[in-house]
C-alpha cells in the first residue's frame, strides 16, 4: 500500500488544537462546531420544525439537551436510491463533574465534590490546574418569586446559561508518598474522597461559592439544575522535537469529531452539490454506553434520516426506511497505538503505530461494528485516499473496548466499519496522538463523503 508523503508540520493539527481548547464539555465541543459549519455555509435548523430536503441544502440539528449534533449536505438524489454516507463519533470524553452538593468543607478548604463520567485514569486528574465549564438552568420566576409554566408544554420555564472558567480554580492535590508509602506499588485511588477538588482555602463554602460565580458571570449559588464539569486547564500542544504528536484532554473522541467535522467542510469545498446525502452525527454519553436522549443509542440520527429521506423531492414516495439498505456509516472513534514502553500490551500482528496511518478496529465478539465487507470497503477508501491502514484486534487474553459503531449499525441496521486514529494514553488527563493521522483521517473521511478519489 502506498503512503503518503509526509508533510513537514502538519497544519491540521495547528486548527485542530485550538478547536480542541474550546470544545471542553460536550455542549462546548457542539457550539465549536457550529462556528465550523456556520462559516461554511450551513444553517442550523430547529429539531421540532421542518428539515430542508433541497439538494445542495447544507444543514445542521442540535439535539434540544444541546450535547449531540447532526450536520447534512442534501444530495441530488433521494437517500432511498443512494443510501447515506455517514460519519459518527462522540463528543463526551471520560471527566469529572459536579455532584448534585458539590460543597464540602474539609481540612481547612472549600471543595468540589466530584462524580466521574467513565473510565477515566483518575491519577492523570491529580496535580493538575483545573477550570470549570458547563450549563446551569435556572427556573424562571415572576416578580414575587412562583415558577413560570410555559402554556403549550405546561412545563417549568427554564434559562439555560453555558458558562467556561478557563482559569485554574481548583487543584485535587495528591497524598504526599510520605503518608503512603507503598503508592507507587499499589496507589488505589478510592473515587468517593480522593478526587474532590480543592477550590478555596478557609470554612467559609458559601462565600467561596459567590466568589466562583463572580468568575463564571453565573449564579451557581442560584441554580436549580446544572452540567458542571471540571476541565483540564492546559492548552492541547504540540509535543516531541519534531511537534508530530498533539498531547491534550479529550482526544478521546473530539480528535475524531474535529475530522468528521473537516471532512465534512472540505467536501463541500471539493464538491459543493453532493449525488449522495452526506451525513455527520456527533453523539454524547458514548463513554456511559449510549442510552440517554442523546446519545448514540436514541432515536435522534433515524429520526432525522428518515425525515430528510420521506420529503427528499426525489423520493417520491418512497419508504424513507429503505434508505438504510444502501447506507454506509464510518464509525470513528481512538484507537490504541503500541506503546513504546509496554509493547507487549498489543498482538504483535495488531499493533498501530502513531503517525503510520488510521486504523481498522475488529473484533469478533462484536464490539466492533466492522466485517469483512466494510473492512474492504475502507481499504478501497485508504487506497483512494493515498493513506496507509493499520489493522487493530485486542489480544484475546484482554476485554476489548467497544463505541458507538455496533449501536448505530444496529439501530439503523446498516453497514459500518470501525475505524480510529491511534493514540496513547486513551482516558488520561493528558492524552497523545500523531499530528500527521489527523490528516489521513480526514483524507479518507473526505474521500468517503465525495464518493470517488
Ligand atoms: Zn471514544
Amino acid at each position: 500500500m502506498s503512503k503518503k508523503s509526509k508533510t513537514l508540520r502538519p497544519v491540521a493539527a495547528d486548527r485542530y488544537v485550538e478547536w480542541l481548547h474550546q470544545a471542553c464539555t460536550p455542549q462546548h465541543a457542539v457550539m465549536a462546531c457550529i462556528q465550523e459549519l456556520q462559516a461554511a455555509g450551513f444553517t442550523e435548523r430547529d429539531y421540532a420544525g421542518d428539515l430542508p430536503t433541497t439538494p445542495g441544502e447544507r444543514l445542521f440539528v442540535v439535539h434540544p439537551d444541546g450535547k449531540s449534533l447532526i450536520s447534512l449536505v442534501i444530495g441530488e438524489r433521494s437517500p432511498c436510491a443512494t443510501g447515506y454516507a455517514i460519519v459518527g463519533a462522540h463528543t463526551d470524553s471520560p471527566d469529572l463533574r459536579l455532584r448534585l452538593n458539590p460543597l464540602l468543607a474539609a481540612a481547612g478548604t472549600t471543595q468540589l465534590a466530584t462524580q466521574f463520567h467513565g473510565g477515566l485514569i483518575r491519577r492523570s486528574w491529580l496535580d493538575r490546574p483545573l477550570g470549570l465549564a458547563g450549563s446551569v438552568f435556572q427556573v424562571v420566576r415572576n416578580k414575587r418569586g412562583v415558577p413560570q409554566f410555559h402554556p403549550l408544554t405546561g412545563q417549568p420555564l427554564l434559562t439555560r446559561q453555558l458558562l467556561r472558567i478557563d482559569e485554574p480554580i481548583a487543584i485535587i492535590p495528591d497524598l504526599a508518598i510520605h503518608l503512603d508509602r507503598e503508592k507507587n506499588d499499589k496507589g488505589a485511588i478510592n473515587p468517593q474522597n480522593a478526587l474532590n477538588a480543592v477550590f478555596a482555602t478557609g470554612p467559609e463554602p458559601e462565600a467561596m461559592l459567590k466568589l466562583l460565580s463572580a468568575k463564571a458571570g453565573v449564579a451557581l449559588d442560584a441554580a436549580d439544575g446544572f452540567d458542571l464539569h471540571l476541565v483540564p486547564l492546559q492548552k492541547p500542544l504540540r509535543t516531541g522535537v519534531d511537534g508530530s504528536l498533539v498531547t491534550g484532554a479529550r482526544h478521546d473522541d473530539l480528535a475524531m469529531v474535529w475530522c468528521g467535522l473537516d471532512a465534512l467542510v472540505q467536501s463541500v469545498h471539493t464538491e459543493p452539490a453532493p449525488v449522495r446525502t452526506r451525513v455527520a452525527a456527533f453523539f454524547d454519553a458514548e463513554e456511559t454506553g449510549s442510552t440517554t436522549a442523546s446519545g448514540a443509542a436514541s432515536s435522534f440520527l433515524r429520526d432525522v434520516l428518515i425525515r430528510i429521506a420521506r420529503r427528499h423531492p426525489d423520493s417520491h414516495g418512497q419508504d424513507p426506511e429503505s434508505a438504510f439498505a444502501q447506507t454506509v456509516c464510518l464509525s470513528a472513534d481512538m484507537a490504541h497505538a503500541q506503546h513504546p514502553n509496554f509493547p507487549d500490551m498489543h498482538d504483535k500482528n495488531h499493533a498501530p503505530l502513531i503517525n503510520q496511518g488510521i486504523v481498522l478496529k475488529s473484533n469478533t465478539a462484536d464490539r466492533y461494528a466492522t466485517t469483512g465487507e466494510t473492512a474492504a470497503l475502507l481499504a478501497g477508501l485508504c487506497e483512494a485516499a493515498r493513506v496507509p491502514l493499520q489493522a487493530f484486534v485486542t489480544r484475546q487474553d484482554l476485554a476489548c473496548g467497544t463505541t458507538i459503531g455496533p449501536i448505530v449499525a444496529a439501530s439503523l441496521a446498516v453497514r459500518t466499519v470501525d475505524l480510529g486514529c491511534p493514540m496513547w494514553a486513551m482516558h488520561s488527563a493528558a492524552e497523545t496522538l500523531g499530528a500527521h493521522d489527523l490528516e489521513s483521517m480526514v483524507a479518507v473521511m473526505q474521500t468517503f463523503f465525495v464518493g470517488k478519489a
